[in-house]
């Protein structure tokens, strides 16, 4: 194995927004993976401005140098607090994950050997989807259609049990974009990537994060993140229908001239009609437009990504040891 494929410290970087209810069990559960791992490892718990006692979890388990808190001032988004995570960690492999236990931490070691095979980017493919039908659909038209609008191909862009080589991670903290989609962006700066099946498990405990209204913010930064296609595509969109309303036109025309006008007034409905499709095509390219010109508005005012009220714990020298230990604290060893 070439030697720039070591693992010397494994960051794992985990978003928490209300999930008090699964912490002490996604706590346990990475700890024994990390542990019979015997790398060297950091968790770090991004607190994601949660109302709950999530925060309050964390801060207990800081005390062991295994795990890192990082607590934002307020809820900025899971993928704010993803990158909130990756600005604190040191790691040459990161790993992210999900704190409701969907992702099981027990398939961490399969995204490591990967990525000690030399892929610089490790996606996982959720194998047997425990989500809603109307999650799943949903995922799979914005799937299909993500993939041929940004030609970034990825099986499953939301699975956020991801492995990142360091060098991947340092290019994300340098874009300023305020609104991201991690997996793509990740994606759009690897040569090396790859996808293995992961299982996926239900929801440990509580409610998805997501409301139906965050869902679509965040299909739409997904789609935004990596292409301008949709605006070109609206031009050819809009040219096809200016043609056809043409073409239309003169058809009605030509009616109206053979059928006398008694024809012409009853046509009046059916062109109403046809109006309305037209002006609701044309309100849905503003509302694109709109997309990307809220985003350039935000993008210029360039406001922070994030603030970091607190950072708890100071992690694990890169090089230190952790023995698999039995107890209930992993005890550090410095090489
Ligand atoms: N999350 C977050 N901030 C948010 C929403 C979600 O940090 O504003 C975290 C959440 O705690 C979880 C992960 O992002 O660890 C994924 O959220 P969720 O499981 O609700 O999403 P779903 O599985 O329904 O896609
Ligand atoms: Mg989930």
């Amino acid at each position: 194995m070439p030697r720039s494929h070591r693992i010397e410290l494994l960051s794992i970087v985990i978003p928490v927004y209300n999930e008090q209810d699964n912490l002490p069990a996604l706590f346990e559960r990475c700890r024994a993976v990390v542990q019979q791992l015997g790398l060297p490892a950091e968790i770090i718990l991004v607190d994601d401005g949660s109302r709950d006692d999530s925060a309050e979890l964390i801060r207990a388990a800081a005390a062991d140098p295994l795990f890192v808190g990082v607590i934002l001032n307020r809820n900025y988004g899971q993928h704010a607090a993803v990158m909130a995570g990756f600005s604190r960690a040191r790691g040459d492999l990161i790993v992210t994950l999900d704190a409701d236990l969907q992702n099981p931490p027990e398939e961490i070691p399969k995204l490591i050997r990967a990525a000690e095979e030399g892929y610089e980017v490790v996606g996982t493919v959720r194998q047997m989807r425990q989500d809603s039908l109307f999650r799943r659909l949903a995922s799979r038209v914005v799937n299909g259609f993500v993939r041929r609008a940004t030609g970034v191909q990825m099986t499953d862009y939301g699975c956020m049990l991801r492995a990142y080589r360091r060098h991947i991670v340092d290019t994300m903290l340098r874009c300023d974009e305020r609104s991201t989609f991690i997996p793509m962006l990740a994606n759009s700066f690897a040569r090396h990537t790859t996808e293995i099946p992961v299982r996926h498990e239900e929801r440990a405990a509580g409610d998805s994060k997501y409301s139906v209204l965050k869902l679509i913010n965040l299909q739409f930064d997904l789609l935004t993140a990596m292409t301008t296609a949709p605006l070109r595509l609206l031009s050819f969109i809009g040219g096809a229908i200016a043609a056809a309303g043409t073409l239309f036109a003169l058809l009605l025309l030509t009616l109206r001239i053979i059928h006398g006008a008694a024809w012409g007034v009853n046509g009046v409905f059916p062109l109403f009609a046809i109006l309305f499709i037209f002006v609701g095509a044309q309100f849905m390219s503003f509302g694109l437009l709109g997309e990307y010109i809220g985003r350039i508005y935000t993008d210029v005012r360039a406001r922070p990504r994030f603030i970091i009220e607190e950072i708890i714990g100071q992690g694990v020298e890169p090089g230190a040891r952790i023995e698999p230990q039995t107890g209930d604290a992993a005890k550090l060893h410095a090489p």
